[in-house]
Protein backbone atom coordinates (compact mmCIF):
# COMPACT_ATOMS: atom_id res chain seq x y z
CA UNK A 1 0.00 0.00 0.00
CA UNK A 2 1.18 3.30 -1.41
CA UNK A 3 1.62 6.11 1.72
CA UNK A 4 -1.12 8.15 0.40
CA UNK A 5 -3.51 4.88 0.57
CA UNK A 6 -2.65 4.93 4.05
CA UNK A 7 -2.91 8.13 4.64
CA UNK A 8 -6.24 8.35 3.18
CA UNK A 9 -7.16 5.27 4.61
CA UNK A 10 -6.53 6.73 8.18
CA UNK A 11 -8.86 9.48 7.13
CA UNK A 12 -12.01 7.19 5.87
CA UNK A 13 -11.23 3.74 6.87
CA UNK A 14 -15.28 3.29 6.84
CA UNK A 15 -16.34 5.14 3.91
CA UNK A 16 -19.83 6.66 4.22
CA UNK A 17 -21.14 5.57 0.71
CA UNK A 18 -19.44 4.11 -1.99
CA UNK A 19 -18.78 6.53 -5.18
CA UNK A 20 -18.28 6.54 -8.50
CA UNK A 21 -14.30 7.21 -9.33
CA UNK A 22 -14.31 10.70 -10.85
CA UNK A 23 -14.05 10.82 -14.73
CA UNK A 24 -14.47 14.28 -15.34
CA UNK A 25 -11.78 16.01 -17.38
CA UNK A 26 -11.15 18.27 -14.76
CA UNK A 27 -10.85 15.64 -12.40
CA UNK A 28 -8.20 13.57 -14.27
CA UNK A 29 -6.14 17.06 -14.75
CA UNK A 30 -6.06 17.65 -11.47
CA UNK A 31 -4.39 14.58 -10.83
CA UNK A 32 -0.97 16.07 -12.16
CA UNK A 33 1.50 13.66 -13.24
CA UNK A 34 2.51 12.22 -9.13
CA UNK A 35 6.54 11.22 -9.39
CA UNK A 36 8.00 8.54 -7.69
CA UNK A 37 11.16 10.32 -7.17
CA UNK A 38 13.03 9.78 -3.88
CA UNK A 39 12.85 12.60 -1.72
CA UNK A 40 9.40 13.77 -2.71
CA UNK A 41 6.41 13.28 0.58
CA UNK A 42 2.62 13.18 0.34
CA UNK A 43 0.65 15.19 2.66
CA UNK A 44 -2.55 16.52 2.82
CA UNK A 45 -3.66 20.50 2.34
CA UNK A 46 -5.48 21.48 5.84
CA UNK A 47 -4.70 25.48 5.33
CA UNK A 48 -4.57 28.08 2.49
CA UNK A 49 -3.92 31.23 2.20
CA UNK A 50 -2.19 33.83 -0.60
CA UNK A 51 -0.31 31.08 -2.22
CA UNK A 52 0.67 29.16 0.69
CA UNK A 53 -0.30 25.79 1.58
CA UNK A 54 -0.10 24.30 5.04
CA UNK A 55 0.63 20.68 4.88
CA UNK A 56 -0.01 17.93 6.62
CA UNK A 57 2.48 15.34 6.65
CA UNK A 58 2.33 12.87 9.71
CA UNK A 59 2.46 14.77 12.80
CA UNK A 60 4.10 17.22 10.72
CA UNK A 61 2.81 20.90 9.42
CA UNK A 62 5.38 22.14 6.52
CA UNK A 63 4.29 25.71 4.81
CA UNK A 64 4.34 24.83 1.03
CA UNK A 65 4.26 26.84 -2.23
CA UNK A 66 2.97 25.72 -5.47
CA UNK A 67 5.31 24.93 -8.64
CA UNK A 68 4.83 27.18 -11.31
CA UNK A 69 4.65 24.09 -13.75
CA UNK A 70 2.01 22.61 -11.61
CA UNK A 71 0.22 25.62 -11.34
CA UNK A 72 0.12 25.90 -15.46
CA UNK A 73 -1.10 22.59 -15.18
CA UNK A 74 -4.05 22.39 -13.09
CA UNK A 75 -5.48 26.15 -14.51
CA UNK A 76 -5.00 25.86 -18.15
CA UNK A 77 -7.03 22.73 -18.48
CA UNK A 78 -7.02 20.79 -21.91
CA UNK A 79 -10.33 20.77 -23.39
CA UNK A 80 -10.24 17.46 -25.87
CA UNK A 81 -7.69 14.66 -24.85
CA UNK A 82 -7.67 13.52 -28.46
CA UNK A 83 -7.33 17.56 -29.71
CA UNK A 84 -4.24 18.99 -30.09
CA UNK A 85 -5.22 22.67 -28.99
CA UNK A 86 -5.13 23.38 -25.37
CA UNK A 87 -8.10 25.15 -24.28
CA UNK A 88 -6.38 28.19 -23.08
CA UNK A 89 -7.99 30.23 -20.28
CA UNK A 90 -7.48 33.92 -19.73
CA UNK A 91 -4.60 35.14 -17.09
CA UNK A 92 -7.21 37.13 -15.33
CA UNK A 93 -9.15 33.55 -14.76
CA UNK A 94 -5.98 31.85 -13.80
CA UNK A 95 -5.97 34.60 -10.98
CA UNK A 96 -9.33 33.91 -9.25
CA UNK A 97 -9.27 30.31 -9.65
CA UNK A 98 -6.78 28.13 -6.71
CA UNK A 99 -5.86 24.78 -8.27
CA UNK A 100 -5.69 23.49 -4.89
CA UNK A 101 -7.95 22.69 -2.40
CA UNK A 102 -8.20 22.17 1.24
CA UNK A 103 -8.41 18.22 1.72
CA UNK A 104 -6.39 17.61 -1.34
CA UNK A 105 -3.69 14.99 -0.77
CA UNK A 106 -0.40 16.37 -2.75
CA UNK A 107 3.30 15.48 -3.21
CA UNK A 108 5.61 17.83 -2.49
CA UNK A 109 9.62 18.35 -2.01
CA UNK A 110 10.48 18.79 1.47
CA UNK A 111 12.70 21.64 2.23
CA UNK A 112 13.87 20.64 5.26
CA UNK A 113 13.08 23.19 7.43
CA UNK A 114 9.67 23.65 7.62
CA UNK A 115 8.86 24.91 3.66
CA UNK A 116 8.35 22.58 1.08
CA UNK A 117 7.11 22.83 -2.23
CA UNK A 118 4.12 21.10 -3.83
CA UNK A 119 4.46 19.45 -7.44
CA UNK A 120 1.44 17.11 -7.86
CA UNK A 121 -2.33 16.56 -6.79
CA UNK A 122 -3.78 13.25 -6.05
CA UNK A 123 -6.49 12.22 -7.40
CA UNK A 124 -9.72 13.22 -5.05
CA UNK A 125 -12.18 11.07 -4.32
CA UNK A 126 -14.93 13.85 -4.00
CA UNK A 127 -15.14 17.37 -3.96
CA UNK A 128 -17.25 20.61 -3.14
CA UNK A 129 -17.54 23.26 -6.18
CA UNK A 130 -18.65 26.10 -7.08
CA UNK A 131 -17.94 28.48 -9.61
CA UNK A 132 -15.28 31.08 -9.75
CA UNK A 133 -16.36 34.54 -10.34
CA UNK A 134 -16.11 35.74 -13.75
CA UNK A 135 -17.25 35.99 -17.44
CA UNK A 136 -15.88 32.82 -18.23
CA UNK A 137 -16.94 31.05 -15.09
CA UNK A 138 -14.36 27.97 -14.04
CA UNK A 139 -14.94 25.38 -11.54
CA UNK A 140 -13.42 26.22 -8.54
CA UNK A 141 -13.43 23.48 -5.96
CA UNK A 142 -13.65 24.60 -2.20
CA UNK A 143 -13.20 21.10 -0.50
CA UNK A 144 -11.66 18.24 -1.68
CA UNK A 145 -12.47 14.59 -0.63
CA UNK A 146 -14.95 15.52 2.21
CA UNK A 147 -17.15 12.25 3.45
CA UNK A 148 -19.96 13.83 4.60
CA UNK A 149 -21.88 17.47 5.41
CA UNK A 150 -22.93 17.63 8.86
CA UNK A 151 -25.55 19.91 8.96
CA UNK A 152 -25.65 21.39 12.78
CA UNK A 153 -28.78 22.73 14.21
CA UNK A 154 -29.54 23.76 17.92
CA UNK A 155 -32.69 22.14 19.32
CA UNK A 156 -33.80 25.87 21.33
CA UNK A 157 -31.74 29.30 21.99
CA UNK A 158 -32.18 29.90 19.06
CA UNK A 159 -35.22 27.51 17.72
CA UNK A 160 -34.47 25.75 15.16
CA UNK A 161 -35.30 27.12 11.65
CA UNK A 162 -35.68 24.03 9.52
CA UNK A 163 -36.23 25.94 6.35
CA UNK A 164 -32.18 26.74 7.16
CA UNK A 165 -31.70 23.15 7.70
CA UNK A 166 -33.24 22.57 4.43
CA UNK A 167 -31.38 24.98 2.01
CA UNK A 168 -28.06 22.96 3.63
CA UNK A 169 -29.36 19.77 3.03
CA UNK A 170 -29.80 20.80 -0.39
CA UNK A 171 -26.21 22.59 -0.62
CA UNK A 172 -25.71 19.44 0.63
CA UNK A 173 -27.26 17.13 -2.48
CA UNK A 174 -25.96 19.53 -4.82
CA UNK A 175 -22.70 18.07 -4.32
CA UNK A 176 -23.26 14.67 -4.07
CA UNK A 177 -21.26 14.13 -0.62
CA UNK A 178 -23.87 12.32 1.84
CA UNK A 179 -25.59 14.71 4.66
CA UNK A 180 -26.73 14.04 7.74
CA UNK A 181 -28.11 16.40 11.18
CA UNK A 182 -26.79 17.00 14.28
CA UNK A 183 -29.17 18.36 16.91
CA UNK A 184 -27.59 20.16 20.02
CA UNK A 185 -28.80 21.50 23.15
CA UNK A 186 -31.38 18.94 23.49
CA UNK A 187 -31.06 19.36 27.01
CA UNK A 188 -33.19 22.90 26.49
CA UNK A 189 -36.30 20.79 25.41
CA UNK A 190 -38.70 18.54 26.35
CA UNK A 191 -38.10 14.59 25.45
CA UNK A 192 -39.71 13.88 22.41
CA UNK A 193 -40.43 17.54 21.56
CA UNK A 194 -38.92 17.02 17.94
CA UNK A 195 -39.58 13.78 17.13
CA UNK A 196 -42.05 14.62 13.96
CA UNK A 197 -39.17 16.56 12.69
CA UNK A 198 -36.88 14.12 13.22
CA UNK A 199 -38.64 10.66 12.43
CA UNK A 200 -39.17 12.98 9.03
CA UNK A 201 -35.63 13.43 8.30
CA UNK A 202 -34.49 10.17 8.89
CA UNK A 203 -37.33 8.98 6.74
CA UNK A 204 -36.12 11.00 4.23
CA UNK A 205 -32.76 9.10 4.23
CA UNK A 206 -30.80 11.74 6.93
CA UNK A 207 -29.25 10.39 9.87
CA UNK A 208 -30.18 12.31 12.80
CA UNK A 209 -27.93 13.11 15.91
CA UNK A 210 -29.21 14.16 19.14
CA UNK A 211 -26.59 15.71 20.81
CA UNK A 212 -26.09 17.54 24.52
CA UNK A 213 -22.75 19.06 25.02
CA UNK A 214 -24.39 19.96 28.69
CA UNK A 215 -25.59 16.75 30.09
CA UNK A 216 -22.89 14.79 27.63
CA UNK A 217 -26.47 12.94 25.51
CA UNK A 218 -25.05 11.61 22.25
CA UNK A 219 -21.86 13.18 22.27
CA UNK A 220 -19.78 9.47 21.88
CA UNK A 221 -22.17 8.72 19.09
CA UNK A 222 -21.31 11.81 17.79
CA UNK A 223 -17.91 11.23 17.89
CA UNK A 224 -18.03 8.01 16.62
CA UNK A 225 -19.71 9.71 13.49
CA UNK A 226 -16.78 11.76 13.06
CA UNK A 227 -14.00 9.60 13.40
CA UNK A 228 -11.62 9.22 10.63
CA UNK A 229 -13.87 11.25 7.97
CA UNK A 230 -13.41 14.36 6.74
CA UNK A 231 -16.55 16.51 7.83
CA UNK A 232 -17.50 19.61 6.22
CA UNK A 233 -19.68 21.46 9.20
CA UNK A 234 -23.31 23.70 8.49
CA UNK A 235 -24.47 25.72 10.33
CA UNK A 236 -24.95 29.50 11.85
CA UNK A 237 -22.79 30.71 14.82
CA UNK A 238 -25.14 29.84 18.24
CA UNK A 239 -26.29 26.55 16.82
CA UNK A 240 -24.05 25.02 19.26
CA UNK A 241 -21.10 23.75 17.31
CA UNK A 242 -18.25 25.15 19.50
CA UNK A 243 -19.58 23.53 22.65
CA UNK A 244 -20.36 20.04 20.67
CA UNK A 245 -17.12 19.88 18.86
CA UNK A 246 -15.17 20.82 22.10
CA UNK A 247 -17.37 17.92 23.96
CA UNK A 248 -16.00 15.61 20.93
CA UNK A 249 -12.55 16.88 21.61
CA UNK A 250 -11.23 18.88 24.29
CA UNK A 251 -9.80 22.60 22.46
CA UNK A 252 -11.44 21.54 19.20
CA UNK A 253 -14.77 23.77 19.35
CA UNK A 254 -12.43 26.81 20.05
CA UNK A 255 -10.11 26.27 17.34
CA UNK A 256 -12.85 26.18 14.80
CA UNK A 257 -14.35 29.02 16.42
CA UNK A 258 -11.91 31.12 16.06
CA UNK A 259 -11.26 30.35 12.28
CA UNK A 260 -15.05 30.93 11.80
CA UNK A 261 -15.10 33.97 13.35
CA UNK A 262 -12.71 35.18 10.75
CA UNK A 263 -14.39 34.10 7.82
CA UNK A 264 -17.48 35.13 8.76
CA UNK A 265 -15.92 38.64 8.34
CA UNK A 266 -14.05 38.56 5.55
CA UNK A 267 -15.76 37.97 1.74
CA UNK A 268 -12.56 36.16 0.92
CA UNK A 269 -14.30 33.35 2.52
CA UNK A 270 -13.03 30.37 1.12
CA UNK A 271 -9.65 31.56 1.84
CA UNK A 272 -9.60 31.00 5.26
CA UNK A 273 -11.26 27.27 5.07
CA UNK A 274 -8.98 25.38 7.52
CA UNK A 275 -9.31 21.38 8.04
CA UNK A 276 -8.75 20.54 11.50
CA UNK A 277 -7.42 16.88 12.59
CA UNK A 278 -9.14 14.78 14.70
CA UNK A 279 -7.02 13.03 17.00
CA UNK A 280 -8.13 9.34 15.91
CA UNK A 281 -8.33 10.25 11.92
CA UNK A 282 -9.94 12.36 9.61
CA UNK A 283 -10.69 16.07 10.49
CA UNK A 284 -13.57 18.86 10.48
CA UNK A 285 -13.55 21.51 8.51
CA UNK A 286 -16.21 24.71 8.95
CA UNK A 287 -17.80 26.55 6.48
CA UNK A 288 -19.96 29.54 7.82
CA UNK A 289 -22.36 29.90 5.18
CA UNK A 290 -23.81 28.43 1.92
CA UNK A 291 -21.92 30.17 -0.67
CA UNK A 292 -19.17 27.76 -0.40
CA UNK A 293 -21.89 24.75 -1.34
CA UNK A 294 -22.02 26.73 -4.93
CA UNK A 295 -25.70 26.33 -4.48
CA UNK A 296 -26.31 29.92 -5.85
CA UNK A 297 -25.28 28.16 -9.16
CA UNK A 298 -28.08 25.58 -9.09
CA UNK A 299 -31.38 27.41 -11.79
CA UNK A 300 -34.28 27.77 -10.69
CA UNK A 301 -35.58 23.76 -12.22
CA UNK A 302 -32.80 22.18 -10.50
CA UNK A 303 -34.08 23.03 -7.11
CA UNK A 304 -36.51 20.33 -6.44
CA UNK A 305 -34.39 17.07 -7.04
CA UNK A 306 -32.09 18.69 -4.24
CA UNK A 307 -35.13 17.47 -1.96
CA UNK A 308 -34.56 14.12 -2.01
CA UNK A 309 -38.32 13.02 -1.69
CA UNK A 310 -39.23 14.66 -4.36
CA UNK A 311 -37.38 12.92 -7.19
CA UNK A 312 -39.41 10.28 -7.86
CA UNK A 313 -41.71 12.65 -8.65
CA UNK A 314 -39.73 14.83 -10.83
CA UNK A 315 -40.54 15.11 -14.17
CA UNK A 316 -43.98 13.46 -14.04
CA UNK A 317 -45.99 17.08 -13.58
CA UNK A 318 -48.14 17.51 -16.78
CA UNK A 319 -46.33 20.37 -17.90
CA UNK A 320 -42.68 18.91 -17.64
CA UNK A 321 -39.82 20.34 -16.99
CA UNK A 322 -41.87 24.28 -16.86
CA UNK A 323 -43.40 22.88 -14.14
CA UNK A 324 -42.91 25.46 -10.96
CA UNK A 325 -44.41 23.05 -8.36
CA UNK A 326 -46.75 25.51 -7.14
CA UNK A 327 -50.73 25.63 -8.71
CA UNK A 328 -49.83 24.17 -11.91
CA UNK A 329 -52.27 21.86 -12.90
CA UNK A 330 -51.45 17.99 -13.18
CA UNK A 331 -48.54 19.11 -10.82
CA UNK A 332 -46.79 15.38 -9.02
CA UNK A 333 -45.31 17.23 -6.95
CA UNK A 334 -47.87 19.34 -5.24
CA UNK A 335 -50.08 15.78 -5.35
CA UNK A 336 -47.57 13.66 -3.11
CA UNK A 337 -48.27 16.38 -0.78
CA UNK A 338 -51.76 16.18 -1.05
CA UNK A 339 -50.94 12.70 -0.69
CA UNK A 340 -48.94 12.79 2.37
CA UNK A 341 -45.64 11.62 0.76
CA UNK A 342 -43.93 15.08 0.98
CA UNK A 343 -44.38 16.91 3.93
CA UNK A 344 -45.83 20.30 3.35
CA UNK A 345 -43.00 21.93 5.83
CA UNK A 346 -40.27 21.23 3.22
CA UNK A 347 -42.37 21.89 0.45
CA UNK A 348 -42.95 25.15 2.04
CA UNK A 349 -38.94 24.94 1.99
CA UNK A 350 -38.77 24.41 -1.64
CA UNK A 351 -40.99 26.95 -2.09
CA UNK A 352 -38.79 29.11 -0.41
CA UNK A 353 -35.70 28.06 -2.35
CA UNK A 354 -37.60 28.50 -5.65
CA UNK A 355 -38.92 31.92 -5.62
ZN1 LIG B 1 -44.97 20.15 -10.86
Amino acid sequence: MSKNQQMLRKHREQPAAPRPPATSPADELVAGNPMDLAGWREGMVVRKSQGQYTVLAGEHSIQCAISNRLRKQLVYPIADPGSLRAHVVAVEDIRTVDPIAVGDGVQFIDGGDGSGMIVAVLPRRSKVVRRAAGPKPLEQVIVANVDQVVVICAADRPAPSWELVDRYLAAAESTDVPARICITKIDLIAPGALDEEVANYRAIGYPVDLTSASSGAGVAAFAEVLRQRVSVLAGKSGAGKTSILNAVQPGLGLRVGAVSAMTGKGKHTTSYLELFPLAGGGGVIDTPGMREFGLWDVDEDGIAPLFREFRPFVGKCRFGASCRHHEEPGCAITAAVGAGQITPRRYRSYLRMAS
